[in-house]
């Protein structure tokens, strides 16, 4: 089956009760027992619940994966993920995660024990040279948020067998219609589903995604032991954003390549990082690992945080806000919104100027986007 009839039909079946077309949203706590104490399919939500196990069998099937797990946010399947290490284990993390992942790894979880170390992962050299005997963990993004830096999952993967660490790959930015990273050697896969797979800026969710029955079986007791799970409701919002992911992935790739050539022409603009450009230096592990560029675009104003507040404001079409991925373009100024908790010094040497905009191109008309952009910049 291919990606766009799996996102419409794995989990989705009628329903065998009612013949309902549309998977019910199952709006329950706990589950009647007709045998006391013997376990049913269901029997308490935080540990299992219909609408959910539809979304689970999904987005195990759009990653390619045997298992899926769905959560109540990116985040809680970042923090439950990275519960399956122990006090004293470390972590080799790219340079460039979101900011919120930056935060929770130094000023959460390092007060429980756990070590990491940041290394530019697009030299595959940098994250073998900061393994540790200690290392547990291999966590990258990629194209990474929001420099757009990309990670040869692959030669990564080698690493981390070599290492006896798990390859934890957040796979948020491209999504499943884009990029497979189990296919590369990744152990698990994590998204914010939030973003594209939701769809439409209407819900918080996160999910994690593997083949590793052992890392599943783990995962499954961490998901009801800590309880991050997604409410039915929002599960069945992820699964009616999913059956369109194929399409809308397919516009915001059209739409972001218009927008990236648009932003690379201005005299205002310093640089654009698109891994669709001519100019994007890892051509190569594009085209390794990744069958499109994603709607994701960052650029850098020439004249610092006070250019950008001006062009920000006269944005009609784009709308200022944190978060991608949905239908509608966002733009947002990393230094003061999403990167905000990265200290200024850290931020700064990761090459996350007070200049850098990134935009989440949406699905709207491409040309009214370049029009919105062009009028905006005509002002500056
Ligand atoms: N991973 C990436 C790449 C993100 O951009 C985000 C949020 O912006 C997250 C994880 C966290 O997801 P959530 O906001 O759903 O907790």
């Amino acid at each position: 089956m291919k990606f766009a009839t799996k996102a419409i039909h794995v989990g989705q079946e009628p329903d065998p009760a009612t013949g309902s077309v549309t998977v019910p949203v199952y709006l329950t706590s706990t589950f009647y027992q007709p045998q006391p104490g013997r376990a049913s399919k269901f029997v308490y939500s935080r540990s299992g619940n219909p609408t959910r196990a539809a979304l689970e069998r999904s987005l195990a099937a759009l990653e390619g994966g045997r298992y899926g797990l769905a959560f109540s946010s990116g985040m809680a399947a970042t923090t439950t993920v990275l519960m399956l290490l122990r006090k004293g284990d470390h972590v080799v993390a790219c340079d460039d995660s979101y900011g919120g992942v930056y935060r929770l790894f130094e000023q959460v979880l390092r007060e429980y024990g756990l070590q990491f170390s940041y290394v530019d992962a697009r030299n595959v050299e940098n994250v073998e040279k900061a393994v540790r005997k200690n290392t547990r963990m291999l966590w990258m993004e990629t194209p990474t948020n929001p420099l757009m830096k990309l990670v040869d999952i692959r030669a990564v993967a080698t690493v981390a067998r070599k290492a006896g660490a798990v390859l934890v790959v957040d796979n948020t930015f491209m999504s499943p219609f884009f990029q497979n990273p189990l296919q590369f050697g990744a152990d698990i896969v994590v998204h914010s589903t939030t973003k594209y797979l939701g769809g439409h800026s209407d819900l918080i969710g996160g999910a994690a995604v593997t083949s590793n029955a052992k890392l599943f079986e783990r995962l499954k007791f961490l998901q009801n032991a800590v309880g991050a799970v997604p409410g039915p409701l929002d599960c069945w919002l992820v699964l009616r954003g999913v059956k369109t992911l194929a399409l809308r992935m397919e516009r915001h790739d059209q739409n972001a390549r218009l927008v990236s050539d648009f932003l690379a022409k201005q005299p205002n603009v310093e640089h654009v990082y698109y891994p669709g450009l001519p100019d994007h230096p890892q051509k190569s592990v594009v085209k390794r690992q990744m069958r499109g560029f994603g709607g994701m675009v960052s650029f850098e104003m020439k004249g610092g945080s006070a250019k950008c507040e001006k062009f920000l404001k006269r944005l009609k079409v784009f709308t200022v806000a944190e978060s991608l991925g949905g239908v509608e373009s966002l733009i947002e100024h990393p230094a003061s919104m999403t990167h905000a908790s990265v200290p200024r010094e850290t931020r700064l040497k990761r090459g996350i100027s007070d200049g850098l905009i990134r935009v989440s191109v949406g699905v709207e008309d491409g040309s009214d986007l370049v029009e919105d952009l062009e009028q905006s910049f005509n002002a500056l």
